[in-house]
């Protein structure tokens, strides 16, 4: 049983539409008021390479008054034309409505509406029509939109386009866009395969290998070098696995002696809760918790096919939380690798557990700023939805710098107070902390609390992406499952910090 291949459509910036061989154009509609209240009419910039037959049929469905322009809509129709066969028309709303999310948006549900039958060419036509620092955003949605989780279908419900051509785009901005949708991909393909494919090893050789194709040094901790370097947290959580934990290791030397940033992935490959053993409905997406360290995959992917001029190095603890005579339990003390003790009290609270060792893993480096990213607490969902990513910080600045990052990628994320009343819910009697809090009053901050015992001084900025990072229903942009959310952002945060 093989997945669908990794889906890498041909990308190409042209200068100007031919006409000979469009495949489906793409034109972008406007409506033609100032704002958004204020629309009458739309307007759509037509290539005056297409023949005049085709330019009559799109002015008439301009002027038909059926179209609104509004970001989202897309009429697909044929022109009776051998040549360019189909035309599809896509909303991209007022100056106001725009925004690069937008953009991204536009790309992917375009690509979407198409990707039903096999096609050889796509052509985007809509240079003029989207701000051109958000040529790329456009590109990586429209890459973006190739892969979902349909990987095992024996009869591909998806075909990937052969071509997609980005008229009035840069050569820059399409070899961006393209990095950027890979990257997202990678994460998404981690994420949607199955837990029992994608276990440790399975997550840690997909790893080395795209490190080993885009120039990323990686280096895989076994079971042995786990024990060797002390990790018995990580080691407990996977103790009643048959396959094995790991640590992967990325490094992107891009910088010089500077001090690195570190970015740190909970890769919990599946979570049947442990002796805490979830529920069937609880535990069916639970091949998801390892969302954060497939989003460290992606972003370190990106930053070395950009070539970003930073040092940065990205770790992924990877375990699988399963049952059996061996497993970790409640009541157990484990001496995580920084010496500090944890008291177990829930087996199913074992992301923090993980990335107790990673991170201190990521301290060993002197970084500048650690950012970690978990599915880490239901409690995140009830405070902040599905959509949104909660930031907790120890450094008021690095967790700025995340946030703008995250806002001009249009990734809604918001940041939960890190007050230390919360740090009593975390004590523990016979440990130095337990790991879970008093309740479930607060549980995204009081996890976070756990977290920051082993951060030590360094600044460190923790996403908790338990909400954003795997969706039940589809969008008309994006597959349902994992979404490779925070990777555009935390690719920006690195590049706004070099
Ligand atoms: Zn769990």
């Amino acid at each position: 049983m093989q997945p669908l291949p990794f889906p890498t459509p041909n990308l190409s910036a042209a200068a100007e539409l031919d006409a000979s061989n469009a495949g489906v154009v793409v034109l972008a509609v406007q409506p033609s008021g100032e704002s958004s209240d204020d629309v009458t009419t739309v307007t759509c910039e037509i290539p005056s390479s297409l023949s005049d037959a085709i330019q009559s049929v799109i002015k008439n469905a301009c002027d038909s008054g059926e179209l609104t322009g509004k970001p989202g809509e897309i009429t697909l129709f044929a022109t009776g034309d051998s040549q360019t066969p189909w035309v599809l028309l896509a909303g991209v709303g007022t100056a106001d409505q725009q925004s690069r999310g937008k953009a991204y948006e536009l790309g992917a549900s375009v690509v979407r509406r198409l990707i039903d039958k096999p096609r050889k060419q796509i052509s985007f036509v809509i240079g003029q029509a989207i701000e051109s620092d958000d040529h790329d955003a456009v590109v990586a949605g429209a890459v973006s939109a190739c892969e979902g989780q349909h990987l095992y279908h024996s009869a591909p419900a998806v075909s990937v386009p052969e071509n997609i051509a980005f008229v009035g785009f840069s050569e820059n901005a399409v070899t961006r866009g393209g990095t950027l949708g890979h990257s997202i991909n990678h994460t998404r393909r981690l994420v949607n395969e199955p837990p029992s494919i994608m276990n440790p090893s399975g997550f840690a050789q997909y790893a080395e290998k795209l490190a080993s194709e885009c120039g990323l040094s990686c280096e895989v901790w076994d079971e042995k070098r786990l024990e060797a370097e002390n990790c018995r947290a990580i080691l407990a959580v996977g103790r009643a696995s048959t396959s094995p934990p790991r640590l992967v290791m990325l490094r992107h030397d891009g910088g010089g002696d500077e001090a690195p940033l570190v970015i740190v992935g909970k890769g919990v490959t599946f979570d049947s809760g442990g002796l805490s053993l979830k529920p069937s409905e609880g535990m069916v997406d639970m091949k998801c918790d390892m969302a954060g360290a497939a989003t460290v995959v992606g972003v370190m992917h990106a930053l070395a096919e950009l070539k970003v001029p930073r040092n940065v190095i990205g770790l992924c603890g990877l375990a699988e939380n399963m049952v059996s005579g061996d497993s970790y339990k409640l009541g157990d003390v484990i001496e995580t690798r920084s010496g500090k003790t944890i008291e177990i009290l829930n087996t199913d609270a074992e992301g923090r557990v993980v990335l107790a060792d990673t991170l201190d893993v990521a301290v060993q480096h002197n970084p500048e700023a650690i950012v970690d990213l978990a599915t880490l607490t239901g409690a995140c969902m009830v405070a902040l939805g599905t959509d949104v990513a909660g930031l907790m910080t120890n450094s008021e600045s690095v967790c700025d710098a995340v946030e703008k990052a995250a806002n001009a990628e249009c990734e809604p994320v918001w940041e939960l107070p890190m007050f230390p009343l919360y740090d009593e819910k975390v004590k523990s009697k016979v440990a130095d902390i337990k790991n879970v809090g008093e309740g479930r009053w607060g549980g995204a901050i009081t996890a976070a609390k756990f977290l920051e015992n082993f951060v030590a001084e360094v600044p460190w900025v923790h996403i908790d992406i338990a909400g954003p990072a795997f969706m039940d229903s589809p969008k008309p942009h994006r597959d349902a499952g994992a979404t490779g959310v925070m990777v555009r952002s935390l690719v920006r945060w690195v590049e706004n910090a070099s």
